[in-house]
């Protein structure tokens, strides 16, 4: 199958609203879906994968402030939460409409003087809670200092409490899993009775919505799964694949046994083999490790083991029992499978390997 252009990475916008679907299908009727997609969509295209389900989800969430100024810039008006607000980009949020997630005193008072400073009312806040995962949130005895925080005052209002799970992929961790949402719930139980209103409460990723049911709460996070990634193979089987990453072959050489590929001649090779290159390189994102007959790209439907190391803009591929040519089209990965295999043998995880995929290759969007 020939392929034009050099290397790309396909998103397939379909997928995305087949995938949207169907963890809709897993929620209550009057359950929220919030979408995540920081670091450009899971390293795709964040924009467009927003437009084509911005009337579909009551929020999207990004990491950082200037990522939801692009989204905005784009004319996305949908909810936007920001999940790592910095205090230096809190203007920012309210000049754009974004919504900061406050995850300590020291950004809740920061927020809340820029508000009155500004005299806006009921501003949409979220706050975070940590229940396990200790990376951002509040504890819950910090409930006293917010409540008397946020008494008497107009500005701000809480439009959610969210924390956030920290294995909800792994069955071993269960009981760990269970206790985490015990204690959000005692929370939420405190936090409500002196608010005196009732926040949206969210606490579940993907995993969290396959294996959690008893806890997606009023809303839910949906991040990996929108992709058509995740880890648990049966429920990922069910998806679409929203994002390929593909190439194509640049030239072809046979080379004699005791030759060498590539810098440091890393591979010596052991017969008459016959390779192919590749146009992307670990400065599009693919991981060193997968040189040296680690990693594989695959070319007529057949794995072509990675030769050599990977350069910054090449990549060498075995091809002596495929039947190829140059120009012919080249696929680093398209499916789950392929896409946890990789990070395997990288010795990593699927989110690393997508959010790599550097801004030089070209987005096209299906
Ligand atoms: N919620 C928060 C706070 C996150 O940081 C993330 C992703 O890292 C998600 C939800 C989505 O998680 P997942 O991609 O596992 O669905």
């Amino acid at each position: 199958m020939k392929n034009n252009h050099v290397t790309v990475l396909e998103i397939d916008l379909n997928a995305v609203k087949f995938n949207l679907n169907y963890f809709k299908s897993k929620l209550q009727e009057n359950t929220q879906i919030l979408v995540v997609v920081k670091a450009f969509g899971y390293g795709s295209d964040a924009v467009a994968i927003a437009k084509s389900i911005q009337n579909d989800v009551s929020y999207f969430a990004v990491a950082y402030t200037d990522e939801g100024i692009a989204l905005r810039e784009s004319g996305i008006n949908t909810p936007i939460l920001v999940l790592h607000p910095h205090i230096a980009n809190l203007e920012l949020d309210i000049q754009y409409c974004l919504e900061p997630n406050l995850y300590n005193e020291k950004i809740l008072k920061s927020f809340l003087l820029l508000a009155k400073g500004k005299n806006l009312s009921q501003y949409p806040v979220h706050l975070k809670f940590n229940t396990g995962l200790n990376r951002l949130g509040f504890s819950e005895n910090e409930i006293e200092l917010i409540s008397s925080t946020l008494k008497n005052q107009n500005y701000i209002k809480v439009k959610s409490i969210f924390s956030h799970m920290v294995a909800s992929e792994d069955s071993n961790e269960r009981e760990f899993t269970l206790k985490q949402i015990q204690s959000f719930e005692r929370i939420i139980s405190t936090f409500k009775n002196q608010l005196g209103y009732k926040p949206l409460i969210h606490m579940a990723n993907t995993s969290g919505i396959i294996n959690y049911q008893n806890a997606h709460f009023d809303m839910v996070r949906l991040g990996i799964g929108l992709y058509g990634f995740g880890n648990d193979p049966e429920e990922t089987s069910k998806l679409r694949n929203v994002i390929s990453l593909k190439s194509v072959i640049s030239q072809i050489h046979t080379i004699e046994k005791g030759e060498s590929v590539g810098y440091n001649r890393a591979y010596i090779a052991d017969k008459i083999t016959k390779t192919a290159t590749i146009p992307i390189g670990h400065a599009d994102g693919i991981n060193r490790r997968l040189g040296q007959k680690v990693g594989y790209l695959q070319v007529n439907n057949q794995k072509a083991p990675i030769i050599g190391n990977v350069c910054m803009d090449m990549i060498m591929i075995d091809i002596t029992n495929i039947n190829c040519n140059e120009g012919d089209e080249v696929i680093i990965f398209d499916t789950q499978q392929n896409v946890e295999d990789l990070a395997q043998k990288a010795d990593t995880i699927s989110y690393e390997l997508l959010t790599a995929v550097s801004q030089r290759v070209k987005r096209q969007i299906l």
